[in-house]
């Protein structure tokens, strides 16, 4: 019986080690949709910065028309003034000229300021494109690596998958049976049994007589929490499980 037991002791340290493998690579895929996440923030960044720099081109270009309407406008006055009779006629238009003229210099003051904030908005847009492509290269390297981490995890597991099935061929049939439905659901699927009555699985107390039973027949049983298959720890004593 002991034989047993320790053939499906081998076997599951096997899975264990499987499990184990399969743990180490999980956070392999988190670790690349972080950086994919960071990637899509920073683009949607670049973009922002990209249309306020298309704004306020918008809006000096806007501003440059206006300035040349009102010039041409200013020009068709500056004609008209000589044709003027009246000294009240002549003055009202050099006073609408004027005015005119005073606008002019504050809008082209306005296109100036226009021009520096462009300028700058062009820099923050470069610095934003250049934060994506050193992203964008981080990605590319960090995924280059992931696949090949992956790859080396994939292949132990096959080296590894290769091994168990010789060891599953030394567990009676029964037992292996009963142990894959549990396995399927929680692993280790076998745990030992510790005085007074402790499941290694669940931690939850079994019955003092099925304890009893589990170490006067050295045999197995299943956790009534957990439904593991169990075992008294004694009866294996001196098997690392
Ligand atoms: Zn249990």
């Amino acid at each position: 019986l002991r034989h047993k037991l320790e053939a499906l002791v081998a076997l599951q340290k096997v899975d264990l080690d499987i499990a184990a493998l399969r743990k180490s690579a999980e956070n392999y895929p988190k670790e690349i949709a972080t950086l994919e996440k960071s990637l899509a923030d920073e683009r949607s960044k670049v973009e922002a910065e990209r249309m306020k720099l298309s704004d306020i081109e918008r809006q000096r270009v806007a501003l440059e028309e206006t300035v040349a309407e009102d010039r041409e406008k200013v020009r068709k006055w500056e004609a008209r003034l000589t044709e003027q009779r009246s000294t009240r006629e002549y003055s009202a238009l050099a006073r609408e000229i004027d005015i005119a003229k005073k606008g002019q210099t504050t809008m082209a003051e306005e296109v100036v300021e226009l021009v520096k904030q462009a300028a700058l908005q062009r820099e923050t847009v470069k610095s934003r494109e250049s934060e994506v492509q050193d992203t964008t290269k981080d990605l590319e390297s960090r995924s280059a690596d992931v696949k090949a981490k992956l790859a080396a995890v994939e292949a132990q597991i096959a080296g590894i998958d290769s091994k168990r099935v010789e060891t599953s061929k030394l567990v009676e049939v029964d037992l292996l049976r009963k142990y894959e439905n549990i396995r399927r659901k929680r692993l280790p699927a076998m745990v030992a049994v510790t005085a007074p009555g402790i499941c290694g699985g669940c931690r939850m107390n079994v019955r003092p007589q099925l304890f009893n039973m589990l170490v006067a027949s050295k045999g197995i049983d299943n956790c009534p929490s957990c439904s593991r298959i169990i075992f008294a720890a004694e009866t294996l004593e001196g098997v690392k499980i």
